[in-house]
């Protein structure tokens, strides 16, 4: 039986990362991944002549983040990244900018003068008791809310929760909307911090990889090093035995001294045959996963010249539309437009009737675009393997069993996506040092 000093599985991006990192620290590293290809979940291919994502990505943190952290310190070929521009917000037929600051609600007058006042000292009160250390996870945004807010504000309200934890209002916790990491960096006092929530333009470092998701996954397999990383994909982990600490897959038996799981924590207790911690197995159960619908339109002439991406709070349901070629023409056709639409869909949804009633709304909103029309491509996706709700929890990259260790969106509560994922690998590392493994 083949045996390695580090198993991973999944060749997901944070699988691949944890690999890389390992690899580069001088360490023996087999990666599993059951899919005939790596990437999971941030990978690229082509539809009729044009390459899409598995949904559309913007890459949060570049500047100070945990992936820049892992590029400095691992990457030999580093991902070619274009910035992402300005978030619009489409709102009873109105573009503007979304408002990041007070000086930016002012004049965000898609929404009524009163309610902006309203929502303004809300969001005073709400950094004050977060700067006073109030636990603030298990008040929701709707929490928040006072009576008499007009339906545009409740449904611009409710669009946001969606986009940043994929669950409405009541069950978006109000500290999701607060940049803590910011608020930690931020030593230079009160006035600073003051300035910050008045004047300061946000989510200044996001990015689009040219070439799509995939040339991230492209960059950390080019970077491997080959005589420490192995990888082999159609490779299904069907069984670990961690008492015997052997694993069983669709292509063979393998021995392991430490391993890294990055599939789904929740999927833990099926393959470990129950072999878990009763309170463990418990936690395990409670991470909530989401599903979103991304409809992906290859349009004959350029229709969205915006430079970023648009919330579409007008859409049912709502949706982010990011048109990714604007940031890579090669992604599609010579003068042709590929448009993600990304899709925050209702709990207990029916695909089909998603599918027709996206498009539908797409085109209610702009019928410019059913007659350009040249490619519609669906995807359903799980984005985060855990969402930030009131109500759930998280794995922690730590596990109850020594040599056992997670990875991945379900690991780590910080930011969303990719980000997420490298925080994860990043808190692997630190514990693999702590533990001496490493
Ligand atoms: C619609 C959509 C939009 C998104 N937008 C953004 C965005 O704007 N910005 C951003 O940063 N991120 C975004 N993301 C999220 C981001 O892509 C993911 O969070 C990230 O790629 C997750 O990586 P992961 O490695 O943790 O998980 P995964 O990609 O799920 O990887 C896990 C891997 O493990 C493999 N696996 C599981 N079980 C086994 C087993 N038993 N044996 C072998 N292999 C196994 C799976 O096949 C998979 O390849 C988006 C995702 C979607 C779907």
């Amino acid at each position: 039986m083949e045996k390695k000093d580090f198993i991973v599985i999944g060749g997901g991006v944070s699988g691949l990362l944890s690999a890389l990192a390992l690899g580069k620290e001088g360490h023996d590293v087999l990666v599993l991944e059951k899919e005939e290809h790596l990437g999971g979940v941030c990978r690229s291919y082509r539809v009729e002549g044009y390459q899409v994502d598995t949904g559309p990505h913007i890459i949060t943190r570049v500047a100070q983040g945990p992936l820049k952290h892992l590029i400095d310190n691992y990457f030999d070929i580093i991902p070619n990244f274009t910035p992402h521009g300005r978030y619009y917000v489409v709102l009873n037929n109105r573009v503007k900018p979304f408002p990041w600051n007070m000086r930016d609600w002012v004049s965000f007058d898609l929404l009524p003068q009163t309610d902006r006042m309203y929502l303004m000292k809300t969001l005073f009160s709400i950094s004050y008791l977060f700067n006073k250390g109030e636990d603030l996870s298990k008040k929701s945004v709707a929490d928040f809310i006072g009576n008499g807010l007009s339906q545009s504000t409740i449904r611009f309200l409710n669009c946001m929760s969606y986009f940043m934890t994929g669950a409405p209002m009541e069950k978006t916790p109000v500290e999701r909307f607060i940049d803590s990491e910011h608020y930690k960096s931020q030593s230079r006092g009160v006035l600073d911090k003051i300035y910050n929530i008045l004047m300061k333009e946000g989510a200044q470092d996001q990015v689009y990889p040219k070439g799509g998701v995939q040339s991230i996954i492209t960059s950390i397999i080019s970077s491997l090093p080959k005589k420490r990383v192995e990888i082999k994909t159609g490779d299904e982990v069907l069984r670990i035995n961690h008492a015997e600490k052997t694993i069983e897959s669709t292509g063979g038996e393998y021995r392991y001294n430490t391993l890294i799981y990055s599939g789904f924590a929740s999927d833990l207790p099926k393959l470990t045959e129950n072999n878990l911690p009763e309170n463990y197995k418990h936690s395990l159960s409670r991470l909530n996963r989401i599903n979103a619908l991304t409809l992906w339109l290859g349009l004959n002439e350029k229709i969205f010249n915006r430079e970023g991406s648009e919330i579409w709070v007008d859409s049912n349901p709502y949706t982010w539309v990011v048109p990714v070629s604007n940031y890579d023409p090669n992604l599609s056709p010579k003068g042709k437009q590929l448009v993600g639409f990304a899709f925050s869909l209702p709990h207990g949804f029916n695909e089909n009737k998603e599918r027709k009633r996206s498009l539908k709304s797409i085109y209610e909103i702009n019928p410019k675009i059913e007659e350009k029309v040249d490619m519609i491509h669906y995807q359903m996706l799980i984005p985060e393997k855990a969402v930030w709700t009131i109500d759930t929890l998280f794995a922690d990259v730590k596990t109850p069993m020594d040599s056992l260790y997670l990875v991945g969106t379900d690991t780590e509560g910080r930011s969303m996506g990719v980000t997420r994922a490298s925080y994860s690998v990043k808190k692997l590392l630190s514990n693999l040092r702590e533990d001496k493994v490493i």
